[in-house]
């Protein structure tokens, strides 16, 4: 039986945008059936040609606009849109504020939560704040090109000027394309898996302006390297550590595990609420440095420690959260599963002269529950995790050991939202409004905390 859907690929339609999903793109409903179209913003009476159908719903394309929304900014480079730089780019930033606020508003109703969200906290300039850069690297006509991929696919738009990253950091990856350039160093191809350079990554310190080079190649042999070398770092003034990072794999995985220092330190340092961290290739490092203070002093303030508390930090990364907390805690224990970062939290800690935080490699549920068996017990347990969430066995030995509070640290409303429902089931609720922080002007990523207290 063929099925009835209510529009067909290659109709033109016209309609009124009712809602933004959570990946930026609008809704056109036509009787119930969504259609989803980008560039599109809720209020706007838009001509479209339908793309692409399937049972549940079709994507679509805008040709005109009727009517367009207050809030449309109007792009000067449509780059930014079609390569998912910035996805919320046409959208000002007052209305991509209320938009990730909404966001978690709408999750909220739906888990039939009854909890409050507040305004999110933004930028004053919510402009060239990233401080690390991955570019892919392509020989596009002949050429060897620096630039970013278009949504969904690998094809390759040559960029200079990426919006979101820090000015220098556009500017050094110009620099190093030009060297790479001279030299014909072949850039790698996906199809053939043929060719030395796949990526260029860069980080630059908000505070020490130090800047780190990654090559990352395929071949473990990097033709013409003295020249290279010398040329870049004649062409980037700032430069502290240039690297070469070996990934031989045929993957989508950017990085490999072998590093080779090219030239200089292994490691560029910066800083967070005053505190020095060392920053190698492969650990991972807020990319917004002004936004990480504004959502760690969120934290801080919301746990109130006063200097007397045991603290938790779970999913602790290179120990950013942990040492920022160590002032005002008496002790601070942080678990991670990246061996490498442990090793630098361990080495941040001395560099920093804190002598009350501990750290440990393993996965932190486990860690946890080990924790837990061993007698400690924490007042106040931090989470970070990535975008799936917490593990259920981490809630179950959470509610054990019984902390007063638990603050969730979130960069994936959904996950964040199934978990407040799970940490509910083993004694906690949510006490303060939910404080979103936006961490990624421009993108659809929605950062938040979240407080929850133990119930007597
Ligand atoms: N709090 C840190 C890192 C947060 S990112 C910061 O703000 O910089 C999440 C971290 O969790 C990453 O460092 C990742 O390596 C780590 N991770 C992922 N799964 C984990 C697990 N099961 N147990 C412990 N750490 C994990």
């Amino acid at each position: 039986m063929k099925l009835q859907l209510p529009v067909h690929k290659n109709e033109h339609r016209t309609g009124t945008v009712t809602d933004l999903t959570y990946e930026g793109n609008g809704v056109i409903k036509v009787d119930h059936y969504p259609i989803f179209i980008p560039n599109a913003l809720s209020g706007e009476t838009i001509e479209y040609v339908v793309t692409k159908v399937s049972k549940n719903f079709a994507w679509g394309r805008a040709l005109a606009w009727q009517t367009k929304s207050a809030d449309r900014v109007e792009l000067a480079d449509q780059r930014y849109l079609q390569t998912g730089i910035a996805p919320l780019g046409h959208l000002s930033y007052p209305a991509q504020l209320k938009f990730k606020q909404k966001l978690l508003v709408d999750l909220l109703a739906k888990a039939h939560l009854p909890l409050e969200v507040a305004p999110t906290l933004g930028m004053k300039t919510p402009v060239r704040y990233r401080n690390k850069a991955q570019v892919p690297v392509k020989l596009i006509r002949g050429r060897l090109e620096t630039g970013f991929y278009k949504r969904g696919s690998h094809d390759l738009v040559p960029i200079e000027d990426f919006l979101i990253q820090d000015p220098v950091i556009d500017q050094t990856i110009v620099a190093v394309r030009d060297v790479l350039r001279r030299h014909q160093i072949p850039a790698y191809d996906e199809q053939t898996g043929r060719g030395v350079i796949r990526t260029v990554m860069v980080r630059r310190g908000y505070y020490s302006h130090e800047v780190m080079v990654v090559l990352i190649t395929k071949t473990k042999h990097l033709p013409a390297q003295q020249a290279l070398t010398a040329e870049i770092v004649a062409a980037v003034p700032e430069l502290k550590s240039l690297v070469q990072n070996i990934n031989e794999k045929q993957t989508n995985k950017l990085l490999g595990d072998q590093n080779r220092v090219l030239w200089g330190q292994a490691t560029i340092n910066d800083q967070l609420l005053g505190i020095d961290f060392k920053i190698s290739p492969l650990s991972f490092y807020q990319v917004n440095p002004q936004q990480t203070e504004k959502l760690y002093q969120t934290a801080i303030e919301q746990a109130k420690l006063d200097g007397s508390q045991t603290v938790i930090d779970a999913y602790c990364g290179i120990g950013t959260i942990s040492l920022a907390v160590a002032k005002h805690a008496k002790k601070v224990y942080g678990v991670e599963i990246v061996p490498a970062a442990i090793a630098d939290a361990k080495q941040n800690a001395v560099l920093n002269g804190i002598d009350n935080a501990e750290f440990v490699v393993g996965k932190a549920e486990d860690q946890m529950a080990k924790w837990q068996a061993a007698g400690l017990k924490p007042d106040v347990l931090i989470v970070d995790p990535p975008r799936k969430g917490l593990a259920e066995s981490l809630i179950e030995a959470a509610g054990q050991m019984g902390p007063k509070k638990i603050i969730y640290v979130s960069c994936n409303p959904a996950t964040l939202v199934r978990d407040l429902q799970r940490l509910a089931a083993v004694g906690y609720q949510v006490t303060q409004p939910i404080q979103p922080v936006d961490q990624f002007p421009q993108t659809t990523h929605v950062e938040s905390v979240t407080v929850l207290e133990r119930q007597k």
